[in-house]
């Protein structure tokens, strides 16, 4: 088997590995390290976790979410160990869900559970609270939104017990009860991100 370029995925020493090994170590600093690895270290520039989310935190204080996410997105495929691509992706929705329409930012919750989960998992104890905060701040957001919808319906339901009060129509004694289940939904809804908080 031809060797191949790669690089000390710990000292950053250039070398070359037979790609047919599983693992090798390195003749620099002694260091055991997977053969697959150090050779996408060497395809990558040998780029360290480090300077990738730097770059994604420069990106997110210039307001640029989606480059940052690329970065953050990168460091948690290359580094998943890394709590701060995981925490980076988190503030990338964090910002994102600011100042997204109210009906999108339910849809954002599977990630934002993810990532905060990641990032709480492996974050040192000092950066944990700061973490909690981003998650909660986010949920504190969907509560509101939860709120106005639920609001929404049972004025809507209202109404409709009004108008069917005062005409006696039968298809609107129809429509109450759908309503009701529609009001009971919400109710159940806000009550579950509720507990978030
Ligand atoms: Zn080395």
């Amino acid at each position: 088997m031809p060797l191949v370029p790669a690089k000390c995925t710990n000292c950053g020493a250039a070398l070359e590995l037979d790609p047919s090994k599983d693992a090798a170590v390195c003749p620099y600093c002694h260091t055991p390290f997977v053969v697959e690895k150090a050779i996408n270290n060497y395809m990558d520039g040998g780029e360290s976790a480090d300077t990738v989310i730097a770059q994604g935190d420069a990106w997110l204080n210039m307001g640029n979410t989606g480059e940052a996410a690329v970065c953050y997105r990168r460091a948690t495929e290359k580094f998943p160990s890394d709590y701060r691509g995981w925490r980076g992706l988190l503030m990338v929705e964090l910002r994102v869900t600011t100042v997204l329409q109210d009906d999108k930012v339910e849809a954002r919750r599977p990630a934002v559970s993810m990532y905060s989960n990641q990032a709480l998992a492996l974050a040192p104890a000092s950066e944990k609270p700061a973490i909690q905060k981003a998650r909660r701040d986010y949920f504190q957001r969907l509560y509101q939104v939860l709120e106005k919808k639920r609001d929404s319906v049972r004025r809507e339901l209202e109404d409709m017990e009004r108008q069917a009060a005062i005409t006696g129509s039968e298809s609107l004694k129809w429509e109450l009860p759908k309503l009701r289940e529609k009001l009971q939904e919400a109710q159940f809804r806000l009550e579950v991100i509720g507990r978030e908080l």
